[in-house]
């Protein structure tokens, strides 16, 4: 019995139903802003509704902060951390809440899932999957700030000198749509365990879980103030956020064109910047590889969360002796994908997540076809009457240099480019302005090697995609980013170095 049904046990049979279930979880979440341990209205009383993709209803409405509410937000987590109430309490105490945390998303993990799939439109297990990773993060996370050690260096001989891992400060947190409980995770976590306190902007489009994490922090007994939780625009609550004077640090993921944006703000004040941005993966299958692993790898990394990922496998150079095989092997998956209502545990494809992605998605898979690619799946929206649904799709034969093997389509459309040899792969796979994760597929080891050294990428999974994982760093090269999350890595962006030196 999962914890929705527990709580549900004793209330009329309609309520128990799957759209009831919804109903209840939904009148569940809080709908302010979590503002020094307190959840309160915008002060203008404004809210924003937040859409369910599958049925394009309104789920619900919430409160839209404004320039105040974020200057209240901040000054609260200023307060909060010049006060030491977070960054002077003991270590191991900070790890314990940590854990608490990640124990407490655990428990709610229905609840969180459910709340995912309704904003979001992603199939439930993928959501529980995603609420299962943030308590992972929690839980990783946990064990560093009894860890974080400075140093002692032979500076000079007549002193002692040393350094310390301190906070940085005040952390604004941005984040997109499409992990709404990973992101704030990925954050959150690493910024807590170094000692500093957050001002959380959750994404307009998907607010709803992060709202449920602000109730599970302030159970896990997280001091008011540490961390305070605003949903807003990015042109509004956003860009106060980052041009607030209190605001030390800045940790955006999203889309390449706003972290530029947020880079040029943030150096009128000099805040450290941490950016997670777009991407457009080359995956490379050679034709000695494993085929069936590499297209049921690729397979998963382009459809999962319906190609909303940063990772998304979305440009595949397969060897031109495996390509066509490959792609009848792709197009087959993908016609099994059964695209439908996400809360049907049979569904393995939700719908995007607003309506304009499935106006971009579905514009992006015009113009493939304009410029000649060949649809081997999919290419139009889903058969449903209402919801964002597109139906995952393959595009055969295409060219490097086609608009949809460029630029980020953000969407379940993958695009295969065949190949004839390792420098031209090489080559292809790098010409592109993005930089983030890549795929090598392949049984010669040497290869894997010379080639996962070759691509400019900050991760490069061989033989397997998308291996994400809370202790490997992750982040971009090039214009996919600035700066690592995850791992000992993502301590660096949530912490400042100090050196001391004592004359003796
Ligand atoms: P987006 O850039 O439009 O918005 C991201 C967040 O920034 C939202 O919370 C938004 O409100 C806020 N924002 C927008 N304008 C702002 C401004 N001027 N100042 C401050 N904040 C502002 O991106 P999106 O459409 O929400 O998400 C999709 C993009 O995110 C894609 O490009 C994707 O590749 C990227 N992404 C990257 C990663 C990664 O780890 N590299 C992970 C997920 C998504």
């Amino acid at each position: 019995m999962t914890k929705v049904d527990e709580q549900l046990r004793g209330t009329p049979p309609a309520a128990r139903s799957a759209p009831g279930k919804a109903e209840f979880v939904i009148a569940s979440v809080r709908r302010d802003l979590l503002i020094d341990g307190v959840w309160s209205p915008a002060r203008t009383g404004t809210t924003i509704s937040t859409i369910n993709p599958a049925t394009e209803q309104v789920l619900t409405d919430v409160a839209l902060a404004d320039a105040d509410d974020v200057d209240l937000a901040v000054r609260a987590a200023r307060k909060a951390f010049d006060d030491g109430a977070w960054s002077a309490l003991a270590p191991g105490e900070r790890a314990r809440m940590l854990w608490r945390i990640a124990e407490l998303i655990d428990r709610d993990l229905d609840i969180l899932a459910m709340l995912i799939t309704l904003d979001n439109g992603k199939p439930l297990a993928e959501a529980r999957g995603e609420a299962a990773s943030a308590a992972e993060i929690f839980r990783y996370y946990s064990g560093w700030p009894t860890k974080l050690f400075g140093e002692t260096n032979p500076a000079n001989p007549g002193m002692m000198s040393m350094t310390l891992r301190e906070p940085i400060g005040v952390c604004a947190l941005i984040v997109p749509w499409n992990g709404p409980i990973a992101s704030p995770a990925w954050k959150i976590a690493p910024a807590l365990a170094c000692g500093n306190t957050v001002v959380l902007k959750a994404s307009e489009v998907t607010p709803l879980a992060a709202l449920r994490l602000g109730d599970i922090l302030l159970e896990a007994g997280v001091p008011p103030g540490v961390v305070n939780i605003v949903v807003g625009t990015g042109a509004v609550a956003g860009s106060a956020l980052t041009s607030h004077a209190m605001v030390d640090k800045i940790s955006f993921t999203g889309s390449t064109a706003v972290g530029m944006e947020i880079q040029r703000v943030a150096a009128a004040t000099m805040k450290r910047v941490s950016l997670e941005l777009g991407g457009k993966s080359a995956c490379v299958v050679f034709d000695d590889a494993d085929l069936e692993n590499a297209v049921q790898s690729l397979a998963a990394g382009i459809f999962k969360n319906q190609g909303q990922l940063c990772i998304a496998a979305s440009r595949m150079f397969v060897h031109e002796r495996v390509h066509d095989a490959f792609a009848d092997r792709l197009a087959q998956i993908a016609g099994a994908i059964r695209l439908g209502d996400p809360l049907d545990p049979q569904t393995t494809m939700g719908p995007l997540v607003s309506r304009t992605q499935y106006d971009r998605v579905l514009g992006y898979i015009a113009v493939g076809r304009e410029q000649g690619g060949s649809v081997r799946a999919g290419g139009a929206r889903g058969p449903q009457e209402v919801g964002y649904f597109v139906q995952p799709t393959v595009f055969a034969g295409m060219d490097n240099a086609m608009r949809v093997a460029r630029e980020e389509i953000f969407g379940p459309v993958a695009c295969l480019i065949p190949f004839r040899d390792e420098d031209d792969v090489v080559d292809q796979a790098n010409d592109t302005t993005y930089g983030l994760a890549a795929g090598v597929f392949t049984r010669d080891l040497s290869r894997a090697h010379r080639v996962s050294r070759r691509l400019k990428a900050g991760s490069v999974w061989v033989n397997t995609y998308n291996a994400v994982s809370p202790i490997a760093p992750f982040g971009g090269f090039k214009q996919s980013g600035v700066g690592r999350e995850l791992g000992r890595y993502g301590l660096d962006a949530y912490t400042e170095i100090k050196t001391i030196a004592i004359k003796l």
